[in-house]
């Protein structure tokens, strides 16, 4: 299943919730990305 992720406070909001409703339940923002599905974490010293 896809997500998306808010543009505005990050956070995480399901497809079908989207189709309900396209604000952002959080900040009720109206932007919205789709995240890659596998994110890299690189750490360096
Ligand atoms: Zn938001």
């Amino acid at each position: 299943m896809s997500a998306y992720k808010c543009f505005h406070c990050g956070s995480k909001i399901k497809s079908e919730d989207l189709n309900k409703r396209f604000v952002c339940p959080d900040c009720g923002s109206r932007i919205f990305f789709k995240p890659r599905t596998k994110m890299k974490t690189v750490t360096s010293d």
